[in-house]
C-alpha cells in the first residue's frame, strides 16, 4: 500500500477535513450476503438519504468515466468508497475491479470500503495490495445470541445459515477481518447500529472488543427504523442514549459523531451532498 497517501484527507475519520474533503461512492455492488433487520434496499428513491440507497447501479468498467465527471464537479474529492447498495465483498469480483481501474488513473486517491465482513478476510491482502486505506466493518454485536436477533440469515458459497449459528459464522468474520486489516495497516472504523432493546445493552461490549482488535474507531450510528423491514415499527434510540453510549464508547475507543448515513451513490462534502447532480451521469453510464 501507498505509504504517501494523507489519510487525514478522509472526511469520516477526521472531523476537521469535513469541510474540505468530500468523498464520492461508487454504487457498484447491489448484492449482499446477509439479511439484517433493518435494511430494505428496494426503494430506489433521489430524495431519501441513507445506506442501501442509490440511483443506479454503475457498471465497474464505467467507474472511471463517472469519476472523471464527478471531479469535473466536485474537485475537493479525496476518497472514493464503495458502500454497496449491498455489501462489496459479496461483490468482491465487482468491487476489486472498479478499485483496479480506478487506480491505474487515480492511484493518490483514498479508498475506502464498508462491509459486513463476512466475505472480507479472502480479500484483505489484495485490497493492501490496491491501496485501500480505509475500511468500515459493521459489527453490532459480539454475542451471537445478540447477532441472531439482528440477522435474518448469513450465506456463506450457496448454503444459507440462520439463527445463533448464523450470527456465530458473521461475527468469526468480522472478528478475523479487523485483525487482517490491522495487520496490513488499513485504518478500521468499526460501525455498530444502535437497536433499541435488542442491542444498545450491549454496546460497550463491542466497542472493547472493537478496541482489543486496534480498530480506530467506532460509529455507533441511531437505528433508522425502514419500512417493510422486521425492524420497521422500531423506536429510533432517543439523543440521550446516543450521547451515553458514545460517550461509555469513547473512553475505549475513538468515537465519529458526524456521520450524515450517506446513500450509496453520495457525492461531495459530508454537509452538502451534491449527489443529485450527478444522477443524470450516473442513469446514462448506467445503461
Ligand atoms: Fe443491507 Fe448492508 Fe446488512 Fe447487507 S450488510 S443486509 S446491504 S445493511
Ligand atoms: Fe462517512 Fe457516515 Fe457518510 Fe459513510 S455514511 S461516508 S461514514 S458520513
Amino acid at each position: 500500500m501507498s505509504e504517501a497517501k494523507d489519510r487525514s484527507k478522509h472526511p469520516c475519520f477526521n472531523k476537521e477535513t469535513s469541510g474540505s474533503c468530500g468523498r464520492v461512492h461508487l454504487p457498484v455492488a447491489p448484492g449482499c450476503n446477509i439479511q439484517c433487520n433493518y435494511c430494505n434496499r428496494k426503494y430506489d428513491c433521489v430524495n431519501e438519504s441513507r445506506p442501501g440507497v442509490t440511483s443506479a447501479i454503475l457498471p465497474p468498467d464505467k467507474a472511471v468515466e463517472y469519476l472523471d465527471e464527478v471531479l469535473k464537479k466536485e474537485p475537493r474529492i479525496t476518497v472514493v468508497g464503495i458502500a454497496g447498495p449491498g455489501d462489496p465483498m459479496a461483490e468482491a469480483k465487482r468491487t476489486i475491479e472498479t478499485i483496479e481501474r480506478i487506480n491505474e488513473k487515480y492511484p493518490d486517491m483514498l479508498y475506502c470500503l464498508s462491509s459486513n465482513g463476512l466475505a472480507l478476510p479472502e480479500h484483505v491482502d489484495r485490497l493492501a495490495e490496491l491501496g485501500v486505506t480505509h475500511v468500515t466493518v459493521t459489527m453490532n454485536a459480539v454475542d451471537p445470541e445478540i447477532g441472531a436477533k439482528i440477522y435474518s440469515w448469513v450465506r456463506v458459497g450457496k448454503v444459507v445459515y440462520r439463527g445463533v449459528e448464523g450470527a456465530r459464522i458473521l461475527l468469526e468474520r468480522q472478528l478475523e477481518s479487523i485483525r487482517l486489516l490491522k495487520a496490513k495497516g488499513i485504518t478500521v472504523k468499526v460501525n455498530s447500529i444502535i437497536i433499541p432493546g435488542v442491542n444498545d445493552h450491549h454496546l460497550i461490549e463491542v466497542a472493547k472488543v472493537a478496541a482489543e482488535l486496534g480498530a480506530d474507531i467506532q460509529n455507533l450510528i441511531p437505528l433508522h427504523p425502514t419500512a417493510d423491514t422486521p425492524f420497521a415499527g422500531m423506536e429510533e434510540p432517543t439523543k440521550a442514549l446516543i450521547h451515553e453510549l458514545r460517550a461509555k464508547g469513547g473512553e475505549l475507543v475513538p468515537q465519529m459523531t458526524h456521520c450524515k448515513r450517506c446513500r450509496a451513490d453520495a457525492v461531495g462534502l459530508l454537509c452538502s451532498d451534491r449527489s443529485s447532480e450527478l444522477i443524470p451521469t450516473l442513469n446514462k453510464l448506467a445503461c
